[in-house]
């Protein structure tokens, strides 16, 4: 039986498509190593969002070179979110460069001849093999893959291509499926989910089905399990979808945003197509509806042109919206985007300062904010082992460190809050008890 290595890089849609390889790979006779050296395929899922996540995988190159030095018949793919740009450079170091949405077809390169995918039809949907889940109990599901929206600094609509839905049929079967398999957390996958847009046949005619349709499909499956989305683009956020999650019982209160910036110039040379009013419109909605919702966001520091006023727009935004967490990036120029044509004039350093002040001031937030849940019981649900604690996510997304028996992996309990501070929770068993039914 040969053996396979594979490394992922990158977003959850990426750890959702390696998924899908390892389940290609494994239902062709392949068994997974976590030993480089003795493996017979290596693939590597890259990303290109920032140069880091590239500069890394050129790293992971040399060793596969060093690897292959010892083992010369070991073969290895590069796959995943790859710049045309970089493409020449990976071509001397991988053997196949290969598109994900081909993973259908990739046994003609590198699986033998007699392998059976050689006969899969190259053209059919990599959607529709099926997944080998490494997350349990988060159990991700791609609804879509690639993107029309061109933000100026983003690599995604060159390197994933348009966006492409996937037919809600197999989506409900997916979810069914794993929630069959004692998945207890569904993740719904899109670069933007809430463009979603396919058709389903009916009993008596076929209709279109939006993103709110959807979740009220999988909010009606049975069982015991959480619905959470990502990544949501403000432009198409709708008053039906607040009124879709605040109905629901599975679909959690926690909603990923990116704002990018708080800087109306600035987003619209981001090209986001919303202004921060219309963001704050919809942060406000979201919050009148469902008033326990915890929101995050994605920010940008030193976008090219940023002025020290319009960094301060981003700072006073954080000041007044409500965010639970922000995930912020220092801007880093990705070749071939609208934005790598302009001038990145934001030095480092002063990137880094802005970085920090923007984490300092959702730091004082969220160390006041996190108190409301000291001595509450919230319910959780239970991730992994860390060390001496288990990481559990709560309902509405926030950390908590809880001090139990591995066993408890993949369960839902009541924990009570015991310990607060900016960036988690800490808590312990309070009765051992399943989350509501949600059936
Ligand atoms: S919405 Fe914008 S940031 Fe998100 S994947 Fe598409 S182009 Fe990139």
């Amino acid at each position: 039986m040969k053996k396979y290595f594979l490394k992922t890089f990158g977003c959850q849609m990426n750890k959702s498509d390696s998924q899908r390889i390892a389940g290609f790979l494994e239902e062709n006779n392949y068994r997974r190593t976590t030993t480089m050296e003795e493996a017979d395929l290596i693939v590597v899922n890259m990303c290109s969002v920032r140069q880091s996540a590239v500069d890394r995988v050129f790293g992971l190159a040399r060793k596969i070179d060093h690897c292959k030095k010892k083992n010369p018949k070991q073969q290895s793919i590069l796959t995943g979110c790859i710049l045309k740009q970089d493409k020449p450079k990976f071509k001397k170091m991988f053997d196949y460069l290969l598109n994900i949405k081909d993973l259908g077809s990739w046994g003609r390169y590198c699986l033998g001849k007699n392998n059976q995918r050689n006969k899969r039809d190259p053209k059919k949907d990599y959607f529709q093999l099926k997944p080998l889940s490494d997350s349990w109990p988060i159990a991700y599901v791609p609804i879509s893959t690639g993107c029309n929206n061109f933000c100026s600094y983003c690599v995604v609509p060159y390197t994933r291509s348009e966006e492409v839905c996937r037919s809600a049929k197999d989506i409900i079967q997916e979810v069914e499926e794993a929630v069959k398999n004692n998945f207890k957390e569904i993740w719904l996958l899109g670069q933007n989910v809430n463009s979603y847009s396919a058709s389903m046949k009916g009993d008596k005619k076929t209709k279109k089905i939006s993103f709110p349709d959807l979740l009220k499909a999988i909010d009606k499956i049975p069982g015991d399990f959480w619905i959470r989305f990502t990544s949501s683009h403000p432009k198409n956020f709708s008053k039906e979808l607040i009124r879709v999650m605040a109905h629901s019982k599975k679909i959690t209160p926690y909603l990923h945003l990116a704002v990018q910036s708080g800087d109306n110039q600035i987003l619209e040379r981001m090209n986001r197509k919303y202004t921060i009013g219309q963001y704050k419109k919809i942060a406000r909605e979201i919050k009148e509806e469902i008033s326990n919702i915890n929101l995050s966001t994605d920010i940008i520091v030193g976008f090219p042109g940023e002025t020290k006023k319009q960094f301060e727009n981003s700072i006073r935004l954080v000041e007044k919206t409500d965010f639970d967490m922000i995930y912020i990036a220092r801007y880093s120029a990705r070749p071939g985007t609208a934005a790598a044509k302009m001038d990145d004039d934001v030095p480092p350093e002063e990137k880094k300062r802005r970085e920090k002040a923007l984490n300092r001031v959702l730091e004082k937030r969220l160390k006041e904010k996190n108190k409301k849940y000291l001595n509450k019981i919230i319910p959780v649900l239970i991730l992994k082992k860390d060390k001496d604690f288990l990481i559990a996510k709560s309902f509405d997304y926030k950390t908590v460190k809880v001090k139990a028996a591995a066993e408890n992996i993949g369960n839902f309990i009541n924990v009570k809050i015991t310990k607060t501070d900016a960036w988690g929770l800490l808590g312990k068993i309070d009765q051992w008890k399943k989350q509501i039914s949600h059936n």
